[in-house]
């Protein structure tokens, strides 16, 4: 299936400064000034991911994981991203867009046993692009093939953001979509 990572609740930090070592074609790290920047730079990878793609979004409570979310959903062509909302109550919401989008947010999940009974090897596997909020939050199994994005409050208006792609096909986005916001930002 793909499975090769398991991630440890708590080890996150540790494997931010893993990857820091290496930071290189994979990641591309940028600052944001207002939420509507954060929206434009959504819309910006949503327009890039391919079919079956996998993004954890990762950050504190306010960091702009659902803002992010919802610019990527409008990238992926779903008609109204400010119907994207935190699906923190019924797990996941699913959006058509020009592949299904599937959002999900593990914040008040105990197990990740939770997540299975809801089809995540649907999302995982399928054609849709999925939207993780609070990937970190239980111990889960997510794909080699993935985009990881660790936001970050700076201040009131500012947010910093860490786009790590992981694997060949994930960093080659990663890389495109440093090279589109350089110029459209
Ligand atoms: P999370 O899903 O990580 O809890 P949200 O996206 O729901 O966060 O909320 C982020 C909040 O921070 C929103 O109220 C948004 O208006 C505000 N904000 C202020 N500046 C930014 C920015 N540069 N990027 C994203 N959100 C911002
Ligand atoms: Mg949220």
């Amino acid at each position: 299936m793909g499975i090769v990572w398991n991630l440890v609740p708590g080890n996150w930090n540790f494997r931010i400064a893993m990857d820091g070592e290496k930071r290189d074609k994979g990641t591309f790290e940028t600052t944001t000034e207002n939420p509507e920047e954060t929206l434009r730079l959504g819309r910006v990878l949503g327009e890039i991911l391919p079919p079956g793609s996998f993004v954890a979004l990762v950050g504190s409570l306010g960091a702009g994981k659902t803002l992010l979310a919802k610019g990527i959903a409008g990238g992926l062509g779903v008609e109204d991203e400010r119907e994207v909302t935190s699906p923190s109550f019924v797990l996941v919401n699913e959006y058509r867009g020009r592949v299904p989008v599937f959002h999900l947010d593990l914040y008040r999940l105990e197990t990740f046993a939770a997540v299975e009974g809801i089809g995540w090897d649907e999302f995982v596997c399928g054609p849709g692009v999925t939207l993780v909020e609070w990937a970190d939050k239980v111990e889960v199994d997510l794909p080699e093939e993935r985009i990881e994005v660790h936001l970050q409050w700076v201040s009131e208006e500012k947010r910093k953001l860490v786009f790590g792609g992981k694997g060949t096909t994930g960093e080659k986005i990663i890389a495109k979509l440093g090279n589109r916001w350089k110029r459209e930002k």
